[in-house]
């Protein structure tokens, strides 16, 4: 069967893929460094909003700078949601690209940790200021968790968001939960059923240009 992996890519169609809580578990890494170093025993259904970090750290000195940083300075405990062969077969049906509003403080560590569980994935790393926008990238598919990123993908149309919600009570992302579905905002368990639509997204735009192509004969 020659060529069965090229036909499967929609010419390009430029994939953005976030790092944290979706290629690297960086909630449960926080999540630690928190409860060790306050006491604590928080766990993913305790972070209720995407500023959960500043609503509940008012009175304690600790810096969420100081702790995303220190999360992944121990990259070696991070554990990825998803596979290289799963990243190998995404990079193969579109242009994908790693998109990342991470601290600057912590990129160094981002590539020892693509280096040391994808080491034969060749993606394009592209880092943004916090804020600025992923938007801004003209990108047709995202695959995120970030539920402000969603609201803009409903109002401004044109682009298809797979939104990560987290699979089970224990690694739900409840700062997520009230994103509503639509056409343009699709809800995925998880990073791997992510892969899965977008895999199927890909064969369908294949089987239609085929179809066209025939049609056209
Ligand atoms: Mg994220």
């Amino acid at each position: 069967m020659v060529g069965t992996t090229s036909i499967l890519r929609p010419k390009g169609l430029d994939l953005s893929f976030d790092v944290d809580s979706v290629t690297a578990d960086t909630s449960s890494s926080i999540l630690r460094i928190i409860n060790a170093s306050r006491g604590t025993s928080y766990t993913m259904e305790n972070i209720d909003s995407w500023n959960w970090f500043a609503d509940t750290s008012k009175d304690h000195s600790l810096k969420f700078s100081s702790v995303y940083i220190a999360a992944w300075e121990d990259y070696k405990s991070m554990k990825p949601l998803v596979s290289q062969g799963e990243l190998q077969e995404l990079s193969l049906a579109y242009n994908f690209h790693f998109v990342t509003e991470m601290l600057p403080g912590a990129r160094r560590y981002l590539k020892e940790f693509l280096g040391m569980n994808f080491p034969d994935l060749h993606a394009e790393l592209i880092f943004r200021e916090s804020g600025s926008g992923k938007l801004n990238l003209q990108f047709g598919l995202y695959v995120d968790d970030n539920p402000s990123l969603a609201e803009q993908i409903e109002k401004d149309g044109g682009k298809t968001l797979f939104l990560v919600r987290g699979s089970s009570p224990e690694t739900k992302y409840k700062y997520n939960e009230h994103i509503r579905e639509s056409e343009r905002v699709i809800h995925v368990a998880d990073t791997h059923a992510a892969v899965q639509r977008l895999m199927a997204l890909a064969r369908t735009s294949e089987e239609n240009a085929q179809t066209k192509t025939r049609n056209a004969k």
